[in-house]
This record gives structure tokens, C-alpha cells and sequence, in this order.
């Protein structure tokens, strides 16, 4: 069985609601199973600012898939629900990237793990660590957490629905 986190992040239409279908459409794969997931945060745009704020969510999955299985899984959910009003480089209404699979570096035209942009992002390792708050990126000797001390735009980052402690799934469920 691996392990993988999987960064979500929203910012047209009904946000919350893109989260919770990308999450149940991965999660009716048989081959991935979520244990654990972070709560969900909004967040200023980074890179295109003028665009609405985003909703962003970490997940962890177990799954039998190849990184490469997982990568297409993810791309179909996103094709899935963008359907409707894909715009190319504007707003998304899901983006689904693949941010660590094991401690396993992957390089290739289509995909590259662990994904190379979460040292920069608030937005990625807030929910991160918030998951699991000692991971260590593979080839890293510094826990992740003393690299999110450093960077400027965790501003940008506030709490919209906090993860509920005991009842683990409830923030998914009804
Ligand atoms: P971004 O996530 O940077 O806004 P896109 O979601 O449009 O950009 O990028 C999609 C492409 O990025 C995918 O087609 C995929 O092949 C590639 N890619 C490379 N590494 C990853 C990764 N770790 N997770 C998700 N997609 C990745
Ligand atoms: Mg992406």
C-alpha cells in the first residue's frame, strides 16, 4: 500500500461543494482510500491575482495505484468537474496536484513528485502540516515545518472550516 497527499484547491462557483465531489469521485475508486484530511482553508491567489480567493484542503490517501494511475485519476476528476466552464489559465474550479507519493522522487514530462512548487505555497503546507505536522520532503533533511516558518504569505491563509477533532469524516459526510 502507498501513501499520497493530494493538494485541492477551488475558486469558482460553489467551492465547497467542487472539494467534497472531487474527494467523493477519488475516493469511489476502490484502489484509494482516504485516512486522514486537513481542514479547509481560504486563500489569497497567488501567481494570477486578479481572481477570486480560493478554498485549499490537503488530503492523504492509501492507494494500490501507480503514481501515474493516480495522476490520471486526478486529471479525470478535474476534467469531470471543469467541464463546464473551463477557462484557459483563469479560475478553476478544482486543481488537483499530487504533492508526495511515499518519499518517492518521480521526474517526467507528466508528472513530478513530490510537487515542486509546496515550499512556496502557504496555501499547500499549512494544510500540510496540519496533517501531519513532522513530514519531511524526500531528499530534505529539514522537517517541512521549520521551511513554512519562513514564508511571507501565510497571511493569506485563514481557516474557513475547521476539521472536526473526534468525528473524523463528518466535515464529508450528509
Ligand atoms: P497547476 O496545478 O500548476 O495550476 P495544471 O493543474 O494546469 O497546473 O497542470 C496540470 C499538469 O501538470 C498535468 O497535466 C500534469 O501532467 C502535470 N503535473 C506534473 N506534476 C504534477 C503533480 N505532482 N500533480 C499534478 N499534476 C502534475
Ligand atoms: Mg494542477
Amino acid at each position: 500500500m502507498n501513501t499520497a497527499f493530494i493538494s485541492l484547491g477551488s475558486n469558482i462557483g460553489d467551492r465547497f461543494s467542487y472539494l467534497q465531489d472531487a474527494i467523493e469521485m477519488l475516493t469511489s475508486n476502490k484502489k484509494i482510500n482516504m485516512v486522514n484530511y486537513s481542514s479547509v482553508y481560504e486563500t489569497d491567489p497567488v501567481g494570477y491575482e486578479d481572481q477570486d480567493r480560493f478554498l485549499n484542503m490537503v488530503i492523504q490517501v492509501d492507494t494500490e495505484l501507480s503514481p501515474y494511475e493516480l495522476l490520471e485519476t486526478c486529471l479525470a476528476a478535474e476534467q469531470e468537474l471543469g467541464r463546464k466552464r473551463l477557462i484557459k489559465w483563469g479560475p478553476r474550479t478544482i486543481d488537483l496536484d499530487i504533492l508526495l507519493y511515499n518519499q518517492e522522487n518521480i521526474e517526467s514530462e507528466k508528472l513530478t513528485v513530490p510537487h515542486p512548487r509546496i515550499q512556496e505555497r502557504a496555501f499547500v503546507m499549512i494544510p500540510l502540516l496540519e496533517i501531519k505536522p513532522d513530514i519531511t520532503l524526500p531528499a530534505m533533511d529539514m522537517p517541512l515545518r521549520i521551511l513554512a516558518e519562513e514564508i511571507p504569505d501565510k497571511k493569506g491563509v485563514q481557516i474557513w472550516k475547521r476539521k472536526n477533532g473526534e468525528d473524523a469524516f463528518a466535515l464529508f459526510e450528509s
